[in-house]
């Protein structure tokens, strides 16, 4: 693979840096197996220098002014956006999405850095009428500090952006560790923050593949004073406890197992086509992507069937060859798992309508599948799959599917399709979900507050509520005034 922003060690202090142990690691091209790059491994203890270096640049970061900050990320912005083409080819081979879909994450993530960017110029404060005789009070808004990150592969690109833009818009300095199956998007970001000139120490990326002893690092620091993770429930409940130390701020995105509910008044056509876009993007591999797909009776037959149709015509490959649909799962591992969630749903009654089993390709690519008469007691209904296989549960009652859509410890993104307007109403206040979406199957956006509920997770991500998971308040109450 070549291209100008191919790195392969860490970026500290506005340094390309190399872990004196000199161990590297294999970046793989899940597509094909193949080696694309060998990455330094950095050594645990070598994450405080880059704790350190935020540290050092946090001051001047933070009393520029806003304005200042925003035209070194709106450069920032920019030269993701015109280099767009290069930064998703190298996303489509670390990760394995189809190259358009690599090219919308690397879009989508830059409207992060473009939103904050302008959002950072309005971290307004108050002024409260005061109770007390001649004084003032005063509310001013300031950056917490040095906050560290911790991104998975599903998206290399976009949850580090997500982050990093309103934390950088705050005033906040930041270590990035990437999950180390896919650090070159990351490096890639960094070579392109050094070119738009965020000063050294701003932005520092940390690759290794010692996740938890970075993360320990990272949290049991007195100097890092929030940590923002998106990944697993079971990484985020560790990262949590070992922040309590420290007492430092988190921000959790973690898992969700969204539902999918097509009520009998619903555009078929369209939820069947919502349907395929919300499941078999990024061969199901995103945390809002449905695991759940809750079909009234009367259309149960008619939905099946034609999302069968189109299932039947996904292409599955390469994602850097035209026309593929859907890439290769991540891992082995992932595709272990999925298998598992098929044969525990087999096992227990479910009926195989499409797919089931891995691909001819080989490798870890998966036949997109859908499987039939779905229940409540199987693994698929309570974990997230991860992977491109759509259960089907029958149902009746708009109270019962409420009661089995909200019967999980998660609540991230939950999705229906239905036409009547009270039955809407009544729906998106039952779900017990951080976000719902009607009739459409994309809820990401940069405007918008992107967050779960449960354990799906702490604080929201984009929109002007993002900015509040990286300012402290400040009260400051003037006395004696005439
Ligand atoms: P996934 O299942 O998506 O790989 P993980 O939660 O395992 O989700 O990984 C998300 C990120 O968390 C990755 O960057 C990974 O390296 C990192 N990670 C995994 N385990 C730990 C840990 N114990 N402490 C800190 N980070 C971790």
């Amino acid at each position: 693979m070549s291209s100008k922003y191919l790195r392969d060690s860490s970026y500290i202090d506005g340094k390309w840096f190399n872990s004196k142990s000199n161990r590297y690691f294999d970046v793989l091209n899940p597509a094909t197996g193949t080696i694309l790059s060998r990455v330094n491994d950095i050594e645990p203890t070598d994450v405080e220098l880059a704790i350190q270096a935020a540290e050092r640049a946090f001051p001047s970061w933070s009393k520029m002014t806003s304005k200042e900050r925003a035209s070194i990320m709106r450069r920032f912005y920019e030269l993701i956006i015109e280099n767009a083409d290069e930064l998703a080819a190298i996303l489509t081979q670390e990760q394995g999405k189809p190259l358009s879909e690599a090219k919308t994450e690397i879009i989508y993530g830059a409207s992060f850095i473009e939103w904050f960017s302008e959002e950072g110029k309005r971290l307004y404060g108050d002024i409260i009428p005061s109770p007390i005789a001649n004084s003032k009070i005063i509310v001013e808004k300031s950056p917490v500090g040095v906050c560290a990150f911790i991104t998975p592969w599903n998206f290399p690109s976009a949850m580090i952006t997500r982050k990093i833009g309103a934390a950088m818009a705050a005033g906040c300095t930041c270590v990035v560790k990437p999950a180390h199956e896919t650090p070159l998007s990351a490096l890639a970001l960094a070579a392109l923050a050094e070119e738009a000139g965020v000063p050294k120490g701003v932005l520092n990326i940390v690759t290794g593949t010692d996740s938890h002893n970075i993360g320990r690092v990272l949290c049991d620091s007195e100097i890092v004073r929030k940590v923002s993770f998106t990944g697993s429930t079971d990484v985020g409940k560790i990262l949590y406890r070992q922040c309590a130390a420290t007492v430092k701020k988190i921000s959790l995105e973690l898992g969700g197992n969204a539902p999918f509910i097509v009520f009998p008044d619903a555009d078929l056509d369209a939820a069947v086509s919502g349907a395929i876009i919300c499941k078999y993007r990024n061969a199901g591999q995103t945390c809002v992507c449905a695991n759940r797909f809750y079909i009234h009776e009367d259309v149960y037959d008619k939905f099946a069937s034609k999302l069968a149709d189109k299932v039947r015509k996904l292409k599955v490959g390469d994602g850097l060859d035209k026309g593929v649909d859907i890439g290769p799962l991540i891992t082995p591992d992932a595709l272990e798992k999925v298998r598992s969630h098929i044969n525990d749903a087999l096992g227990q009654g479910a009926k195989l309508i499409e797919g089931g089993d891995t691909h001819d390709l080989g490798g870890s690519y998966f036949k997109p599948t859908i499987l039939g008469n779905a229940m409540e007691g199987m693994l698929i209904a309570k974990e997230e799959t991860f992977g491109p296989v759509a259960p089907l549960f029958k149902f009746k009652d708009i109270d019962d599917v409420l009661r089995q859509a909200n019967n999980t410890q998660f609540g991230l993104a939950a999705y229906f399709y239905a036409k009547d307007l009270a039955l809407i109403n009544k729906v998106y206040n039952g779900l017990e979900y951080g976000m719902v979406a009607v009739n459409t199957p994309i809820l990401s956006t940069e405007v918008a507050p992107f967050g779960g509920v449960k354990e799906s997770g702490i604080g929201r991500e984009g929109s002007k509520y993002g900015l509040d998971d990286f300012i402290e308040l400040k009260y400051v109450l003037l006395g004696g005034l005439e």
